[in-house]
């Protein structure tokens, strides 16, 4: 069988492979990715772009992006614009 990438990689995944191997690199990287993220954010707040999006992509519990993301769940409930 002729294998035209290297499975198990990220490789792998730019190609849309979504074979077990190629899915499980993809997860642990992006795991990677967010566990630098959140110590980005520890290092340095100012990185953070906040409001909605801080509190769940970076994990910012500022007020401000606690307030964005109840805000925003409260509009999704009420389907409020
Ligand atoms: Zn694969
Ligand atoms: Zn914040």
């Amino acid at each position: 069988m002729n294998i035209p990438w290297p499975h198990g990689t990220m490789t792998g995944y730019k190609h849309h492979c979504s074979c077990d191997y190629c899915r499980e690199a993809n997860r642990l990287y992006h795991r990677d990715q967010r566990a630098k993220r959140r110590l980005r954010t520890k290092a340095d707040p100012s990185v953070v772009p906040h409001g909605l999006g801080g509190y769940k992509n970076w994990g910012c519990h500022c007020v401000e992006c606690t307030k964005a993301n109840a805000d925003h769940s409260f509009d999704q409930y009420y389907g409020r614009s």
